[in-house]
């Protein structure tokens, strides 16, 4: 099936809208979708294990904060990805962990 950009656009939304219950071959299969419309999945890649793509839950991954850095642990296969997080203080670090 032939997706035109903006097709392509709010099917990636939908699946990242929902995430339960999606294994790594969806993640796959939709970060494809993304790089053959040149779509720039931005944040929505701090929602799974760049190695393993593995969707990230509190059961298997770990987070962790270290100078100015957030680092996701992947416990599947012990990948970190770590992402700058930029000019907050300790409590916007706090908010940001709990609303990812
Ligand atoms: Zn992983």
């Amino acid at each position: 099936m032939k997706l035109n950009k903006k097709q392509a656009e709010d099917r990636i939304k939908e699946f990242f809208k929902n995430l339960d219950n999606k294994k790594p071959e969806d993640i796959i299969k939709i970060k494809r979708l993304a790089m053959h419309n040149k779509i720039k999945l931005g944040a929505l890649r701090k929602k799974f294990c760049k190695k393993c793509y593995s969707v990230f839950n509190e059961k298997n991954s770990q987070i962790r904060i270290n100078n100015g850095f957030r680092a996701v642990k992947c416990l599947k296969c012990g990948f970190a990805s770590r992402w700058k997080i930029k000019h907050l203080s300790r409590t916007a670090v706090l908010e940001h962990i709990q609303k990812c």
